[in-house]
């Protein structure tokens, strides 16, 4: 496949509008520059013939011909954030703008979230390199460093299998983050999961293995092999002194075991290696701020802080719904997005952010409808309050989830019916009318507009719940058939927080979906997310129109003669840009 393209061409950076005029008028000039350029794609066997190499090669492909196609060349971007809804898939946007919306007694159906607002959108295809359906760690590698991997893995390519450290050595994937960082902007993490779970991990660490977030975890084979866990990782990051902003959960795997946590009685620090994480933060950036709780972050005069740490809870943070319950007071991720912001924006190089709605995906492997809608929600108030304190002129804002999950809209129920309440309207589709009585299956049971394909729901007898309506939380480790058929929903508030929706399969964990999910984008180069993208094209787009990241992927020499990175650039060799102080 050869895709014909004209080069990027450099535009002057003014108002977004303007910029799509000024480059499209541009490029009907013929000039040497202009001069179309390709992107040759080999043809290869797939699965078998696909390389780390390969992915990156096809997704700068796909992401010059979009933009191209798009007049979006030439636009540019000073700062980048990404939020990631993780395991939002499109049942859980559209359930969760319908809840927005009734919350506020206005029109569910046609309430719009923030990002739904965005002018350009595209869907996403989320398959890994070895699964149909994948996991956080190989999507979140493909949006961080545009090739796709295997399941289970940060940062490194498909070569090595899962938990060989010795193995993947050598197919470490460079991060958009880290490529920010030798670029000199500013750069931050933030997430309501641990710092060190999947999706963070895979801005800022490297390992064949997701679970090893903490020296704990780690195998013998993996430490005398010279692994390093994600906590001590995100610590050492060897570039820019570290990440500028780093914020969710996950305190206790930075302090040393035994340690007591400083807010839940009980709670002791998970570190085997003897090092304080935290003290030697604190003791490498003694002008930086290191906040646990809601009242220290607010305490900070942000604007002249110059690092943030932010460890909130010992594990993941709480979910939006029992924050309020928090001892010691959780910040909200809108409050975390916003401190984030006025940190990294003092840098007049720029800044990247990735900002994570990390427990959609928890509440949904729960079964729990509610949750997954109130933190969209919540990840839906983050965005809002990323627009609120940037410039549209001159960052781009990327949203879009990881992978989906199996949540069901379905059912007929009439217009403004409550998202989380029974189906009332029509029973079929060939029923002349809406009705206002409770729509109900073939056996006479009503059921609920939500619904899950597998999971905790299921309403057969487990060993922790008797037969009939599961609620949360229910982690259930063996199930029994279901002997009295569907429950009667008649006396049942399936509104409440704690309802689960029935699940078709019994399972512990409801598990992730495999079609795609979906991307909103706003800002410089925003308008080349469009159609259906491979997932490792995201990165493309962002660093084919983000000049000082892509400046710094053609020091690593992986541009081509027009400027785009179309070669994967070597882990070794950007270590070597960091470590090395350039010349001014
Ligand atoms: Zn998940």
């Amino acid at each position: 496949m050869t895709l014909l393209l004209a080069p990027i061409r450099r535009c002057a950076l003014a108002g977004a509008t303007f910029l799509l005029t000024a480059c499209a008028g541009q490029a009907a000039v013929p000039s040497g520059a202009d001069q179309a350029v390709a992107i040759t794609v080999p043809t290869i066997a797939r699965p078998q013939g696909e390389t780390a190499q390969w992915w990156f090669r096809s997704g700068a492909a796909q992401a010059a011909l979009a933009s191209t196609q798009a007049h979006a060349n030439g636009q540019q971007a000073k700062n980048v954030i990404v939020f990631l809804g993780d395991g939002m898939s499109l049942p859980t946007i559209a359930a969760a703008h319908i809840l927005a919306g009734q919350r506020q007694s206005a029109d569910g159906e046609s309430y719009r979230l923030s990002f739904e607002k965005f002018p350009f959108s595209a869907l996403s295809r989320t398959y890994e390199t070895d699964q149909q359906t994948p996991d956080s760690a190989g999507t979140m590698t493909a949006i961080m460093t545009g090739v796709k991997t295997r399941a289970g893995v940060i940062g490194v390519s498909q070569q090595p299998l899962r938990q060989d450290c010795a193995g993947a050595r050598g197919h470490e994937l460079v991060t958009t983050l880290e490529l920010a960082a030798a670029a000199g902007m500013s750069t931050g993490a933030v997430t309501t999961t641990r710092i060190t779970h999947a999706t963070p991990a895979a801005t800022y660490a490297h390992l064949p293995e997701r679970n090893w977030e903490v020296d704990a975890e780690l195998t013998p084979e993996a430490k005398a092999a010279g692994c390093k866990d994600f906590a001590a990782q995100l610590i050492d990051f060897p570039a820019a002194n570290g990440l500028t902003v780093a914020m969710g959960g996950g305190r206790t795997e930075f302090m040393r075991a035994g340690v007591p946590d400083p807010e839940y009685a009980g709670q002791v620090g998970r570190r085997l290696d003897h090092r304080d994480l935290i003290a030697e933060w604190q003791a490498h950036h003694p002008h930086g701020a290191y906040v646990w709780n809601a009242r220290q972050l607010k305490a900070l005069d942000l604007a002249h802080t110059p690092r943030l740490l932010g460890l909130f809870e010992p594990l993941h943070m709480n979910y939006e719904h029992e924050r309020p319950q928090d001892p010691a007071g959780e910040p909200s991720l809108a409050e975390m997005t916003t401190a984030a912001i006025t940190v990294l924006k003092q840098n007049p190089n720029g800044f990247f952010l990735m900002v994570e709605g990390g427990r959609i995906d928890h509440a949904l492997h729960a079964g729990n409808a509610y949750r997954a809608l109130d933190e969209t929600i919540s990840f839906s108030d983050a965005v809002k309050a990323a627009l609120a304190s940037t410039d549209p002129a001159d960052t781009l804002i990327v949203v879009t989830a990881d992978h989906s999950h199996t949540m069901t809209f379905a059912g007929y129920p009439h217009r403004g019916n409550p998202i989380l309440g029974k189906v009332v309207g029509r029973t079929s589709s060939y029923a002349e009318k809406s009705s206002k009585v409770l729509a109900t299956d073939a056996t006479g049971q009503p059921y609920t507009t939500l619904g899950f394909a597998s999971g905790p729901g299921y309403t057969g007898a487990s060993d922790r719940q008797p037969e009939g309506p599961k609620h949360y939380p229910h982690y259930p480790h063996t199930y029994s058939d279901i002997q009295h058929g569907r429950p009667d929903l008649r006396k049942v508030d399936t509104t409440d927080p704690d309802y689960l929706q029935e699940a078709t399969v019994p399972l512990k964990d409801e598990t992730h979906g495999g079609e795609d999910v979906a991307i909103f984008a706003t800002g410089p180069g925003a308008a080349a997310f469009h159609g259906e993208l491979e997932q490792n094209a995201i990165f493309h787009i962002i660093v084919q129109h983000a000049p000082r990241v892509r400046a710094e992927l053609c020091r690593l020499d992986s541009c081509n003669v027009a400027g785009v990175p179309v070669n994967r650039p070597r882990y070794a060799d950007w270590l070597k840009q960091v470590e090395t102080p350039r010349q001014p």
